[in-house]
């Protein structure tokens, strides 16, 4: 059965340019969330595999609601996504529990490489 991903980013066209990586590649897309608050919202309520999280966003950025997401499940699979530039926000993430990091823009072979090496 194909591993169902939560995909979380403020902007659209990075939801879109996942999507379509995760699903050439037998990944299946549990749900979409645009900023932190919807992030965790949605984790409970499609109980998804694995996690993509954008670390930069409006209302509740990466970092916290991977904080949050640890609390209710403490082996949830969070890998964010980060950009040049933001590296005190990638050491906030390690110490909050992200299980690996992928890089922007998006390269398909990366993307998939930390999928399913972090569900192994
Ligand atoms: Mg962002």
């Amino acid at each position: 059965m194909s591993k169902r991903v939560l995909i979380v980013d403020d902007a659209a066209f990075m939801r879109i340019k996942l999507k379509d990586i995760l699903e050439k590649n037998g990944y299946e897309v549990a749900g979409e969330a645009q900023n932190g608050n919807e992030a965790v919202e949605k984790f409970k309520e499609v109980k998804p595999d694995i996690v993509t999280m954008d670390i930069t966003m409006p209302e509740k950025d990466g970092v916290e609601a991977l904080t949050e997401i640890k609390a209710i499940d403490k082996d949830a699979i969070v890998l964010m996504c980060s950009a040049m530039g933001q590296q005190t926000m990638v050491m906030d993430a390690i110490r909050a529990g992200a299980t690996d990091f992928i890089v922007k823009p998006f390269d398909t072979e990366r993307v998939i490489k930390a999928l399913d090496k972090a569900i192994r």
